[in-house]
Formats: C-alpha cells, structure tokens, sequence
C-alpha cells in the first residue's frame, strides 16, 4: 500500500499539474501513471526519512503519503526542494492563488512540522476554494543536519537574500554589518539571490503569481503583515496576535510584501521546538482560511 502510493505519487511529479485531492483519487489514476525514474523515486522517499528522521512530529509515512514533488531545484548540499499543490477542482474558479512557505530558517522546526499538518488537513478537505502551493521546506540544508541552524549550507539567512529595494546599494550588506554587527545568524549573502534556495522562491513567485504568501516562523508568538496597504492585516490567528515588525533588506516580506505588492502573512509560532496543541493548529488553519477568504 505505501509503496504503490508513494510511486503514484512521483509519478505525479512528472506531470504539470496534479488535480489529486486525495490518497483514494491517487489510486484511482494509478493504473495509467507513467513509469517514473529511479532517482526521483529515491529523492521524495530520501528526503521524507531524513524528514521523519529530524522531525519527531513527522512520520515517514505522514511525509510519503502526500504526494511531494520534486520542485526541479536544490539546496546548497544538493538536497531536492519539495512541493505540493492543490489545484483547482473541476470547474470552481479559486478565489485566490495561495503560497505557503515553512522552514526558511533551519532551526525553527515546529514551522516546517505545522505545515505537513496543514497539508494532511488539506489532503482531507481541499475543496478547490483556493489554489494552494506549499514549500514545507524551503532550507533542508539548515534544518537536516545533525545540529540544525537558522541559515543555509553556506551560513546565508534565506530571509535576507531577497532582491528588495535598495539591493543595488548593497542595503543588506550594509544592514548586516552597520545595524546587526555582522551577525552570522542573519548573513544575508554576497548579493540579493545569490543562494539556490532564494532563487527558488523568486521563481514560485513569479511563475505560481500568488495573491498572498504565507511563512511560517517561531519563536516570536506574533502574526506580522507585509502589504503596500497593512489595514487589511490580521488581527488575530488562532493563539498569535498581530504585531507589525519592520522591513529588513533582503526579507520576503520586504520583497514580496513591499516590492511586488503581494500580501505576506507571517505567522511566528511562540516555539521552535515544542509544537502548538493540535487544537492550536486547528484553530491556526481555520482563522488563516477565513482571513484568506475575507481578504481576497
Ligand atoms: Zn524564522
């Protein structure tokens, strides 16, 4: 059972679009998946053991049995960047093109495990109201090794290496050095882009075009609201209340909130390492759901 479902899933992966809202409509359509790759096979299923491995809230098979993609594109340490989509069902118009992104930062673990239980939960009602497209991993090289660290293989903070505002001046850099005394935890890299990872994302955005991004972050028990206009922010979701940081150079928010004028919601979950109770988690999707469809 798992495996036959596991190969289903890859061979989705060789497809543009996988219109799967379940394991019973994976099944239904395995009988005519193409064969699929040895090595794409031993990617998903690598990357979900190492996952399951560093995540004690992620079983193997809770990782396997959602029908990941490979996105095409990896990590520093060459490790594939994961992807799942819920696509439009049949002939409803989703009001709204979602991304959602976890795990930028390596050490906040409790942001990647959120949204494999997100995604189960979409697995289980995803009614094609809105186009969802989810990175629960954006920094596997930051969060798999053995000692887990904010930043990836080559010590960038993902969240400072966006192209924003100021990137020809080299306003990280100069952030970075003058305003956080070259802290290495938050390094936003040589030049805006310069890491495989951010490159990524840059390209999710552009060619997915979402109407809101969503990142999930912790520790800092807060929900934060990047948008040329920040009236519409939330001002509650679930047990995290609005609180608005600033904008730092080379920050998603600055860039896709700011720049492009893409709404980012940024949920901090109040710890890193200890998840939210699962009535938490409930009551995180069902306030950002209803947010999403008062908002868009
Ligand atoms: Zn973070």
């Amino acid at each position: 059972m798992a495996g036959s479902i596991l190969l289903s899933s890859i061979a989705g992966a060789a497809e543009p679009i996988t219109p799967f809202a379940s394991i019973a409509a994976l099944e239904a359509v395995k009988a005519d998946a193409p064969l699929v790759s040895a090595r794409a096979l031993e990617s998903v299923q690598s990357i979900c053991k190492r996952i399951s491995d560093k995540l004690a809230s992620v079983a193997y098979q809770e990782c396997a049995s959602l029908n990941l993609q490979l996105s095409g594109h990896h990590s520093v340490d060459d490790i594939p960047l994961i992807v799942k989509e819920y696509p439009p069902l049949g002939k409803r118009v989703p009001q709204a093109r979602i991304l959602l992104v976890g795990g930028t930062h390596g050490d906040e673990l409790a942001a990647i495990s959120i949204v494999f239980k997100w995604m189960h939960t979409l697995e289980k009602h995803h009614s094609g109201l809105f186009h969802w497209r989810i990175n629960p991993l954006m920094n596997p090289d930051g969060a798999l090794r053995q000692k887990h660290r904010r930043t990836n293989a080559n010590g960038v903070d993902l969240n400072r290496n966006f192209a924003t505002p100021g990137s020809e001046t080299d306003a990280a850099l100069e952030y970075w050095r003058v305003k956080t005394r070259q802290n290495a935890r938050r390094y936003p890299g040589p030049f805006p882009l310069s890491e495989p990872e951010t490159n990524w994302l840059f390209e999710e955005i552009r060619d997915f075009n979402p109407d809101v991004v969503i990142a999930v972050h912790a520790p800092y028990s807060l929900v934060d609201y990047d948008a040329p206009d920040r009236k519409n922010a939330p001002r509650q979701i679930g047990h995290l209340y609005k609180n608005l940081m600033g904008t730092y150079p080379g920050s998603l928010g600055n860039y896709a909130g700011v720049h492009l004028g893409v709404p980012v919601v940024t949920l901090e979950l109040p710890h890193a390492g200890i998840m939210p109770t699962q009535r938490q988690i409930s009551r995180l999707w069902t306030d950002l759901v209803r947010w999403l469809v008062l908002n868009t």
